[in-house]
């Protein structure tokens, strides 16, 4: 699609920025929805994060996804001198920017909403939305995956398990909500029977180590079982899942839905996930 000189503009902030798959992922929808607007990578260092975003909007920019390292800067940003939504708030991080028609950048963290989303599309049969879930891992994508599964109310509890006991502990005292329990990674076989859910969120099995996050004897046949590590796509943990025949959905999806509500906000369509997308995103996946 051509520009014209009303296009959109939106893009992601991040250092390196290089590595992100976002562009690849906002193309893909701009394209396909015929949209006259560009999202663009925006390599921006620490020390500069606050004059860039301060001159985004006077330079007619929507908004933009903020990434490593600059979400907590994101977040201090929109709490002290914007708006943030509930879930960021409780998340404490931000994600996405909407510079708002009133001059005030909001902040949202969509990570919760993208995981959820994922896992009902893929798993449509929604008994994993009912019972017990155990999430491993309590770094900052677990804080954002527990909000989003305590927002179901069919979770009747959520076991956190964590390598750091203590970094559970916090997570649990931040998002505050009785139905969280929370174990050391080793403690998790007590949880395995009885359970709908399991959400693997450490990075155990990012760079293909073999070793599992969580023990599976005694899962649940019928649990669903996630990776959010999405490559590899079926890590050694969902492969082990599978092969005692647990139901499994991998981690890529999280990433494209976590997408759709800035791409909404700043484009004015709410995308869809497909197949097509996928093999787009992933081809640039290295
Ligand atoms: P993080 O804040 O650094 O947390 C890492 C977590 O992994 C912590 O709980 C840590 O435990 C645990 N861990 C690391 N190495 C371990 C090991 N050898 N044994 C046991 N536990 C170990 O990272 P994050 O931001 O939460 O991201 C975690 C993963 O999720 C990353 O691989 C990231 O790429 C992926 N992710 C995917 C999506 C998506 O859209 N699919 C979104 C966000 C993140 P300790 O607390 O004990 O160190």
């Amino acid at each position: 699609m051509m520009l014209t000189g009303k296009a959109r503009l939106a893009g992601v902030l991040g250092w390196p920025v290089a590595h992100s798959l976002s562009p690849r992922l906002h193309g893909f929808w701009l394209h396909r929805h015929g949209i006259d607007g560009a999202y663009l990578p925006l390599p921006v260092r620490s020390e500069d994060f606050l004059e860039v975003v301060r001159a985004l909007p006077k330079a007619g920019f929507r908004g933009a996804n903020v990434t490593v390292p600059h979400k907590e800067a994101a977040f201090a940003l929109c709490r002290d001198h914007g708006r943030l939504s509930d879930r960021a708030r409780r998340v404490g991080s931000v994600n996405t920017l909407v510079f708002a028609e009133d001059g005030v950048i909001e902040g949202d963290t969509t990570d919760g909403f993208g995981f959820v989303a994922n896992l009902r599309q893929e798993a449509p049969d929604d008994r994993w939305t009912r019972g017990r879930a155990v999430v491993l891992g309590a770094g900052g994508a677990a804080r954002s995956v527990v909000a989003g599964l305590l927002e179901l109310p069919g979770i009747t509890e959520l076991v956190l398990a964590n390598r750091t006991l203590r970094r559970a502990e916090e997570v649990a005292a931040d998002l505050a909500d009785a139905r969280i329990r929370v174990c050391a990674l080793d403690g998790t076989a007590a949880f395995a029977d009885h359970c709908a859910l399991v959400v693997n969120t450490t990075s155990v099995g990012l760079k293909g180590e073999q070793s599992l996050p969580m023990p599976l004897d005694a899962l649940d046949p019928a649990a669903l079982v996630t990776d959010i590590v999405y490559h590899p796509l079926v890590t050694p943990f969902l492969a082990a899942a599978q092969a005692r025949g647990n139901p499994i959905v991998d981690g890529l999806g999280m990433l494209l839905h976590q997408a759709r509500p800035g791409f909404q906000a700043w484009f004015g369509v709410d995308p869809e996930v497909d197949a097509d997308l996928r093999a787009h995103v992933l081809a640039g996946a290295v």
